[in-house]
């Protein structure tokens, strides 16, 4: 597994000021192009995020971050089709009102069967939980990767009951003053920054 880390740092309106690590290769499998650092620069962090829910709920995390100059992590999930991919979320408060956002990939596994590709359309009504990746269906939130019902082709993103209560403890946790261990180093290698 290609190990993978990318950086981000934003201010307290959460405009990009710099992203790093191994974000191009990152961007270009999971974005497209448009996700590309030069493209991302300066732009606001929430509008990459395409449903209100899950900006609002990265918003108040990177705010609370930097209001109480302490760190939060989250663990999420960001299939692609063909590999179960978990990554841990750690934001970092910095000088000046920043905050530094490392996502690291803790572990991918491959899938024997690939799900049906799928791509983001707004007008639909099936929903994926943008931290879990599951499906809601009918029968509640479902992991697609079982493989006991098709991947939808066409998804729009939320975020499911038991991710917000995640975001929450997280946030919880971090006014509470919890220790988070092994805290990424704050110098990445490379990245370009915003002067
Ligand atoms: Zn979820």
């Amino acid at each position: 597994m290609k190990f993978i880390q990318t950086f981000c740092v934003v201010d307290s309106s959460l405009r990009i000021l710099w992203v790093g690590g191994d974000w191009d290769d990152f961007a270009l499998k999971a974005g497209g192009e448009r996700a590309l650092a030069n493209n991302v620069l300066s732009t606001d962090l929430t509008g990459h995020i395409t449903d209100i829910l899950t900006a609002d709920k990265v918003s108040e995390m990177v705010k609370t971050v930097i209001r109480i100059n302490r760190p939060l992590r989250v663990e999420y999930r960001c299939d692609s089709p063909d590999e179960v991919r978990r990554f841990r979320l750690t934001i970092q408060p910095m000088k000046d009102r920043r905050a530094l956002m490392v996502h690291d990939l803790r572990d991918a596994l491959r899938l024997e069967t690939p799900m049906v590709e799928w791509s983001f359309d707004p007008s639909v009504r099936e929903v994926k939980c943008s931290m879990c990746s599951k499906i809601h269906l009918p029968s509640g939130w479902r992991d697609p990767s079982d493989l006991s019902f098709p991947h939808p082709p066409l998804v729009r993103y939320c975020l499911c009951p038991s991710c917000v209560s995640r975001v929450d403890q997280a946030i919880r946790a971090a006014i509470a003053g919890d220790k988070v261990e092994d805290t990424p180093a704050i110098v990445p290698k490379s990245g370009i920054m915003l002067e």
